[in-house]
């Protein structure tokens, strides 16, 4: 059977070296043998796992939050719920059991669930049977009338990053290239170019991680409504280096180990996605860390509540300051005519 890295290989024989972006699209996206598209790579048996599947609470806040954006927008008759990379559907399932009992919100919403690999597609089928999603394969599909209220978990961290590289000789590109038959990293002249920094500094950019940014924040400003993205990254003026992140049955691993059998990811300019958005008329609130987020909308008071030692934990381990609850960060791109909660300056 024909391998990914045979796909790759040829790739490079035929057209040169790729860049960091072109081999994260193939390895993770690749029509028959992408990651993605293979597996369900979360949970225990996996390779890694997330927010909503630790804990029940996590999309019961985010329910809370689009509740109540839903409400101070003026509680539209029709509104278009859109979880991009929804996984299992185990946080849309708890954002909607979370808030069932909202008047007339149920009944305003249409859902809808832009996801690329038929394995996920049915496990999302399974958890919210009952509330008839509609799939989509990309966002160009969603519906051009009514607002959006957007979520995305760990959704932006997957999609593809290219690295610049400063060298002695200025500016260079990371790339995946041919030593004889093995796939090696390397660096090739760039086509771009940015400030000059220290040598060996390294630059991420993502150009479809700003388009689909863009068009989301172009959709809302015209449409109405709001993005929560929430995911691990940076917020700050100054670039952080190489992210790019390999990670195989919970263990980080070389970003050319395992090629289709391991996540890729890297870390979400929150700086740059803030930008974008407001470029396109969107008004932006955060990012603030999740910790922060999650406790602006009651996460405390919920756990507590349900009086269960697991639920406490998991509460525990999404909060925590050193692990998830800093690391993870959340951003809300709004349409400018309501504020959304979980934002304050605590
Ligand atoms: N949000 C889920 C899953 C995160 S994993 C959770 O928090 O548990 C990333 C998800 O994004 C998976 O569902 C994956 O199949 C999907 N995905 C990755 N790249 C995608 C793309 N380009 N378009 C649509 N979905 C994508």
């Amino acid at each position: 059977m024909e391998s990914i890295e045979s796909v790759i290989k040829a790739h490079i024989k035929a057209h040169g070296p790729m860049d960091m972006g072109a081999f994260m699209a193939i390895a993770l996206g690749h029509p028959k043998l992408g990651y993605y598209i293979t597996r369900d790579p979360l949970g225990a048996g996996g390779d890694f796992t997330t927010a909503p599947e630790i804990s029940q609470l996590f999309g019961e806040m985010i329910g809370l939050c689009i509740a109540d954006a839903w409400l101070r927008a003026g509680a539209c008759p029709l509104v278009h719920l859109v979880e991009l990379g929804p996984g299992r559907g185990t946080l849309m399932a708890d954002l909607l059991r979370a808030t069932r009992r909202v008047p007339a919100f149920h009944e305003s919403l249409a859902i809808h669930l832009v996801e690329t690999s038929p394995v996920l597609r049915a496990r999302q089928a399974d958890t919210l049977a009952g509330f008839k999603p509609r799939w989509h394969d990309s966002i160009d599909t969603l519906p051009i009338e009514a607002p959006l209220l957007v979520v995305a978990n760990e959704f932006f961290d997957a999609l593809p990053v290219r690295q610049a590289v400063m060298t002695t000789k200025g500016w260079m590109e990371r790339v995946v290239g041919l030593e004889g038959d093995t796939l090696t990293l390397g660096l090739h002249k760039a086509a771009f170019t940015f400030p000059a920094l220290k040598e060996g500094a390294v630059i991420e950019f993502a150009p479809i991680r700003d388009a689909m940014t863009a068009q989301l924040a172009q959709r809302i400003a015209t449409q109405g409504g709001m993005m929560l993205a929430i995911d691990y990254g940076h917020d700050a003026p100054q670039p952080v280096g190489d992210t790019l992140q390999a990670m195989h049955k919970h263990i980080f691993c070389g970003v050319l180990e395992h090629i289709g059998d391991a996540d890729l990811t890297s870390h979400v300019d929150f700086a740059q996605m803030r930008r974008v958005a407001a470029e396109a008329g969107c008004t932006v609130y955060g990012s603030t860390t999740q910790k922060n987020f999650l406790e602006a909308l009651g996460i405390r008071l919920r756990a507590e509540k349900l009086r269960d030692p697991h639920v406490l934990a998991g509460a525990e381990r999404l909060l925590d300051h050193v692990g998830m609850g800093q690391l993870f960060r959340v951003i809300a791109i709004t349409s400018g005519s309501f504020s959304p909660v979980g934002f304050e300056i605590p």
